[in-house]
């Protein structure tokens, strides 16, 4: 299939029976194509006939960021899954994007976004907070978001991304000084607003699914698998709904560890999901001292090129929460 980087290619299926209006959407990322891959087959079944919105509507976005697609890259100007949101006066690829994006995810009340990631590991799914009023991340479909998850496919799920950044962010600022705060890759607590986020605050409900790493030829199987579960779930095709997986294996994101200095290096080159022990040493910093694991628990997006300043890892442990 083309996708021109002149416009977003956005396939609709409208059911002439009431039911959830779903998007799904591939290449938020450029470079991770599992889920365009999983999307296009979806799109060859309505096409043949095989496969038939009943009630609600499907939308698909195969390439949600197509210059980036072009180039095979993370972004086009900038990451799109940060800071998103309408604007006014488009400086980018990114805002021009936005500006079609945010209205088209506004108009539905389920989102599956697929991705893919650098390192080897197993698929897993990023879930929203629990329902709350809070003024960061306010939540009101909590349960149906969980309900989906435990369906998708993966067994690990994990939570807790924009409260881990916001206080990352605030940690982030105090520790630096005003003329030194440019160096920084982003200030303000909602620069970790992507879209499972935005569309959480049009009052719909939202699931990031990495399908595994970008190049893992399962991949793709993953995202298709996941389409169709949701589809079946959903009550959008006649098909039986997937059940619940059992051994949820879930994960709350609890802290990001910032990298201060250059020099400060892992002690191994660790890959999200490996486990630590409680007192178990991750890093040195560049004076020697140790960053050690503050209890039992997991480094996750580990990133040991990081610009001093940014975002090094993060820590998970299991979550308290149920959602089973
Ligand atoms: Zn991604």
């Amino acid at each position: 299939m083309h996708y021109s980087t002149a416009n977003l290619r956005i396939h609709k299926f409208s059911s002439l029976q009431p039911g959830p209006r779903l998007i799904v959407t591939g290449a938020v990322h450029g470079s991770e194509t599992s889920g365009t891959r999983g999307i296009e087959k979806v799109l060859a079944e309505l096409d043949s006939g095989e496969l038939t919105i009943l009630r609600g509507s499907l939308t698909l976005l195969p390439v949600a960021n197509p210059l980036a697609y072009s180039k095979g890259e993370r972004n086009g100007d900038r990451n799109l899954n940060r800071n998103l949101q309408p604007c006014e006066q488009p400086l980018d690829n990114e805002d021009r994007i936005a500006n079609v994006l945010c209205p088209l995810l506004a108009q539905h009340d389920v989102l599956v976004d697929l991705h893919s990631f650098r390192a080897q590991g197993e698929p897993f799914a990023m879930i929203g907070p629990a329902n709350n009023a809070d003024d960061l991340e306010p939540v009101r479909h909590a349960e149906l978001e969980q309900a989906l998850a435990l369906r998708l496919g993966p067994r690990r799920i994990v939570e807790g991304w924009l409260s881990t950044y916001a206080v990352g962010v605030q940690q982030r600022l105090a520790r630096t000084k005003p003329t030194e705060r440019s160096e920084l890759l982003s200030t303000h607590p909602s620069y970790g607003v992507g879209t499972t986020e935005y569309m959480r605050k049009t009052g719909g409900y939202a699931i990031t699914l990495e399908c595994g790493q970008h190049a893992d030829p399962d991949a793709p199987g993953v995202a298709y698998r996941a389409i169709r579960n949701t589809l079946a779930h959903l009550g959008l095709v006649d098909e039986t709904p997937p059940p619940a997986r059992t051994d949820i294996e879930f994960l709350r994101l609890a802290e990001v560890i910032d990298r201060h200095h250059p020099d400060d290096q892992f002690t191994r080159s660790w890959s999200s999901y490996d486990r630590v022990a409680q007192g178990d040493v991750i890093g040195l910093r560049h004076d020697g001292s140790e960053v050690r694991a503050p209890r039992e628990g997991y480094i996750v997006f580990p990133d040991a090129n990081a610009k001093a300043g940014n975002e090094w890892f993060y820590f998970a442990h299991p979550s308290t929460r149920t959602i089973t």
